[in-house]
């Protein structure tokens, strides 16, 4: 098994190539941004709860976070060869809880890949794929700004966590796509 976990700031790449890797490493991608956006779109409890934040730019607590992600872990569990977390964790305590829930399972997190890229050059992009995305918390740059700062008060913490445990790996997210994928790709061969 190798579980991944794919770390950046809004609009560092994250979903992008996470969507190759998983062809290419054949992982199962678990997007807790995806889940909130499906629940939304069909009108759940969850949906509902998790709007409320993401339209503001803040993140969702961690206990709807956490539990929400171990039901997706479990409900592929049968099919996984591994995981690539995209988006997950975002916070010391569902750093920690995943690390409980995988190590109950008999795996852990093999690598921690950072996708390295300035705010100027995300708030550029973001507000790019705002125009086709759909996504509010995309066109909005108050809000890409609440995410950023969320990111550096809550998600920033974890690159200590990794570091201590010597699971992170730097990637410079600046270039073409193909290009950042061969990055990552190689450090993720050579697990
Ligand atoms: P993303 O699609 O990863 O950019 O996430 C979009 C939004 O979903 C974030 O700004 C948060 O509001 C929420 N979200 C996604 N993943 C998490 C998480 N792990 N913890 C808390 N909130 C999250």
């Amino acid at each position: 098994m190798k579980n991944i976990v794919l770390f950046g700031k809004p609009g560092a790449g994250k979903g992008t190539q996470a969507s190759v890797l998983k062809e290419k490493f054949e992982l199962v991608h678990i997007s807790t941004g995806d889940v909130f956006r499906y629940n939304i779109s069909n009108q759940t409890e969850l949906g509902t709860l998790a709007k409320s934040y993401m339209d503001k730019g803040e993140l969702v607590p961690d206990s709807v976070t956490i539990n929400m992600l171990a039901d997706e872990v479990d409900r592929s569990i049968a099919e996984a060869k591994g995981y690539i977390f995209d988006g997950f964790p975002r916070t010391t305590a569902q750093a920690e809880a995943l690390d409980t829930l995988l190590s109950e399972k008999g795996m852990q997190v093999n690598a921690t890949i950072a996708l390295e890229a300035d705010e100027d050059e995300l708030t550029a992009r973001l507000l790019e794929r705002g125009k086709t995305s759909g996504r509010t918390d995309d066109t909005d740059e108050t809000k890409i700004r609440t995410r950023f700062a969320e990111y550096n008060a809550k998600t920033a913490p974890l690159i200590e966590f990794y570091e201590k445990q010597n699971k992170l790996h730097s990637v410079n997210g600046i270039g073409e796509i193909d290009q950042i994928t061969e990055r990552i790709a190689s450090i993720i061969a050579s697990l």
